[in-house]
């Protein structure tokens, strides 16, 4: 093999509770309308047939309580508050409280002409992950609250069960279409509550069990 010309581009990297290593992210799903009061305040009907997915570059990831930058050609910027899956070669490595920023105005155009969402969705900072948390220490997935608050106001406040698919059944589904394992994250979809951030605004997602994840958009 011969030298790169542009020199490696490293993959991004979590921090794991408790632990001085870090898990490097190869691969981002996320999960669309998975709760149904989303679904409904999006202007979707329900569907609990199967969930469906969209997709985020790896280098998408923004880590460590970085500062998020406003990105350009929006001017609705959406906050959506999701539980993050980790996975390892044999199963769930961990969780984490994750934010899938979103170009909504771009979004809305995509939908109504029937084109990809890459740019609403895929772009530079916007999957922000939090510290992992291993599966064992976190336990069942069950009625732990996920929330967001923007500026100490609650914008998302629900808990894990009311999920439309839940983590094993979209686990299930996803491999059905892509051989999964290690450095796989899975965004599982935001309550609702979803809206606007502007500069300034200092952003806390919680999840009960996994540590708090604070972002500042500048
Ligand atoms: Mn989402």
């Amino acid at each position: 093999m011969g030298n790169l010309v542009f020199g490696q581009q490293a993959l991004p990297t979590l921090a794991i509770e408790a632990d001085t290593a870090r898990y490097e992210v190869r691969r981002i799903f996320c999960v669309g309308r998975n709760y149904a009061e989303h679904a409904l305040e999006m202007g979707n009907a329900v569907d609990r047939s199967a969930p469906f997915y969209f997709t985020k570059s790896p280098f998408a990831v923004l880590t460590d309580g970085a500062d998020f930058p406003y990105p350009p050609e929006t001017q609705d910027c959406h906050h959506e508050m999701e539980f993050v899956v980790a996975l390892s070669d044999d199963g769930i490595f961990g969780y984490a409280c994750g934010l899938d920023m979103t170009r909504r105005d771009l979004q809305a155009i995509a939908k109504e002409k029937r084109r990809p969402w890459d740019v609403a969705k895929d772009f530079e900072h916007s999957a922000i992950l939090g510290a992992l948390t291993p599966a064992e220490r976190f336990g069942d997935i069950g009625h732990q609250a996920i929330s967001l608050r923007v500026n100490g106001e609650t914008r998302q406040n629900a808990t894990l069960d009311t999920m439309i698919h839940s983590v094993p059944a979209i686990l299930q589904d996803l491999a059905k279409f892509y051989t999964l394992g290690a450095g796989d994250i899975i965004m599982t979809g935001t309550p609702a509550g979803v809206g606007a951030v502007q500069r300034g605004d200092t952003m806390v997602g919680s999840i009960d069990g996994l540590s708090d994840l604070v972002v500042n958009v500048v």
